[in-house]
């Protein structure tokens, strides 16, 4: 038997293995025109594709790895060789890739057979079952499908009840470190020849793709993958979620995980990161509070999202509620600006594709939706900037979550003032933008855009879940201010459009 794997699909015991001894593996190349993908994913993907591609041969499977431009060409060839040859594959999470695989197979002879990925720790029945078949109305909330995977899988419970008593630690988990904190270690995973080889590649192919290949420290082998996430575990896990939700200046990793590009490649189930650190917990060496907030992410809201895309696909990706229409400034690509988180977060993308999930929301993503960025744009960036990303994940953070597209999957916009920067960062104390100025010179952009953001999308979001109090305080501004406010709001719009914030 014959199995085609997806290059997020690398894992030494997915579903179909176990029975096949040859493996069909393709490296296309085209695709990545589309974009100006960041190098690090671009070598992240390839890489880590081929030292699959030599460990299934140290296993003794019959390897056919195909480079081409796209998937047609391989086929071609594959075909060519094989007559009337039937594969069998496993279920992609992104849209339509399924459907566009089996006809590719069936237009050259041969027939695929998709078996469910389980890679993640929950199928798409279980998710249809708890969220009911009906595609229309649909909108999802994380917390009870959180819940109820908790129960179904007996994951931190206790017979019925949450351990500890509490579904929920996170009003533990919104400290800032004290200026004396050491951030831990992050685990490097230097590139070897194979690593070295594709980098040299990616520079030489596409040449003019948007980031930083030198710091590259990403785990691109199963072996490499598992030290990355027991280093985590036992180094990292403790202080995780206390810092959570924090950012400091000059640091780009605090306690995260940093496993996601790992995960979405398949070199780690979702079970293989949640077990280990709830056995943390039971050993006695990490907190509860770090250890639910793991768990939460990952069976909470990786799994959410991936089920919430496929039902809400393929409205979500173009989904803009709000009729936001502007482009993105060109800091999100230069990082030019004197805005010191802004500047900060780019860095981070831009230096190793990755920035973590508060940077993402509260920073990046924040500011797109105040200053009103298409939110299809806005994903194009984040899909092509980082090393996790794929259009699964990316689409519904990014278009559901980060610019409320959509109300598919949250009932208010993640909106939010300098207030929340400052709370939760140091940036603001270096940054020459005033925190508490709304209006007038040096008042930091993020002020008048929140307060105009409100005003502007009053009709949707006044009457919205939650937004109650934001709107209370909408009323209490008087005629003089909120011209006040528009003026500035109209000056922010004007610099970031011609790179001058
Ligand atoms: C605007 C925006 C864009 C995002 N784009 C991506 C993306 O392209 N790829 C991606 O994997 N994640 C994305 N996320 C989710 C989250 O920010 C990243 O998974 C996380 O920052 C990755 O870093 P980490 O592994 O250190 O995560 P940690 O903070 O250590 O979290 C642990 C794990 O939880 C999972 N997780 C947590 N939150 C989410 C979430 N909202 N969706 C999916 N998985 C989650 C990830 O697998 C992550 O590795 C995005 C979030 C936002 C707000
Ligand atoms: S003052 Fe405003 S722009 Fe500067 S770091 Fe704080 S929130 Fe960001």
């Amino acid at each position: 038997m014959t199995v085609w794997l997806l290059g997020d699909q690398l894992h030494p015991d997915v579903a179909p293995l176990g029975s096949a001894d040859h493996v069909l593996l393709v490296e296309a190349h085209a695709f990545a025109e589309r974009r100006p993908y960041h190098p690090q994913k671009l070598t992240l993907v390839f890489s880590a594709m081929r030292h699959f591609r030599d460990e299934l041969r140290d296993r003794g499977y019959d390897v056919t790895y195909l480079e081409a431009d796209t998937f047609g060409d391989a086929l071609d060839r594959y075909f060519e060789a094989n007559p009337g040859d039937d594969l069998v594959g496993v279920q992609s999470p992104s849209h339509g890739a399924d459907a566009r695989r089996r006809e590719l197979v069936t237009d050259r002879g041969g027939a695929l057979t998709l078996v469910e990925n389980d890679l993640f720790l929950t199928s798409r029945a279980t998710f249809d079952e708890w969220a009911g078949e009906d595609t229309g109305s649909g909108t999802f909330r994380q917390e009870g499908w959180y819940r109820h995977v908790r129960r179904e899988t007996g994951i931190l419970m206790d017979g019925d009840d949450p351990v500890g008593g509490e579904w929920n630690y996170d009003d533990q988990n919104r400290e800032t470190p004290p200026p004396e904190w050491t951030p831990p270690s992050v685990p490097r995973f230097e590139p070897d020849a194979t690593t070295r080889e594709v980098q040299a590649f990616v520079a030489d192919r596409y040449e003019d793709h948007w980031g930083a290949s030198e710091e590259f420290v990403w785990p691109v082998t199963r072996a490499a993958a598992l030290q990355a996430r027991d280093h985590f575990v036992s180094v990292r896990l403790p202080e995780f979620g206390t810092y959570q939700d924090a950012m400091r200046d000059g640091e780009w990793a605090l306690s995260h995980s940093l496993l996601s590009a790992a995960l979405n490649l398949g070199l780690l189930r979702a079970r293989e990161v949640v077990d280990p650190v709830v056995a943390a917990y039971e050993s006695g060496d990490a907190p509860l509070n770090s250890v639910e907030g793991f768990v939460r992410q990952v069976i909470g809201w990786r799994e959410f999202m991936r089920h919430v895309y496929r039902r809400a696909m393929p409205e979500l990706a173009s989904a803009n509620q709000l009729d936001q229409t502007a482009s993105l400034p060109s800091l999100y690509w230069d990082g030019e600006t004197e805005m010191r988180c802004l500047s900060e977060a780019v860095g981070h993308v831009h230096d190793r594709g990755y920035a973590h999930h508060i940077e993402r929301l509260m920073v990046l993503s924040n500011f797109a939706l105040l200053y009103g960025v298409d939110p299809a744009e806005l994903n194009e960036w984040f899909h092509l900037g980082f090393v996790d990303a794929y259009h699964w994940v990316t689409t519904p953070n990014v278009v559901g979550m980060g610019s409320f597209g959509s109300d598919v999957l949250s009932s208010k916009p993640y909106a939010a003032s300098a207030n929340y920067v400052d709370k939760m960062s140091d940036h603001c104390g270096r940054c020459p933008y005033a925190k508490t100025k709304t209006t007038g010179e040096n008042a930091c952009p993020f002020n008048s855009l929140y307060w105009d953001f409100l005003k502007r999308n009053e009709e949707t979001l006044r009457g919205t879940g939650r937004m109650g109090l934001m709107y209370s305080h909408v009323d209490r501004k008087g005629d003089a201010e909120w011209r006040d406010i528009r003026e500035r709001a109209d000056e922010v719009r004007e610099q970031a459009a011609n790179g001058t914030l």
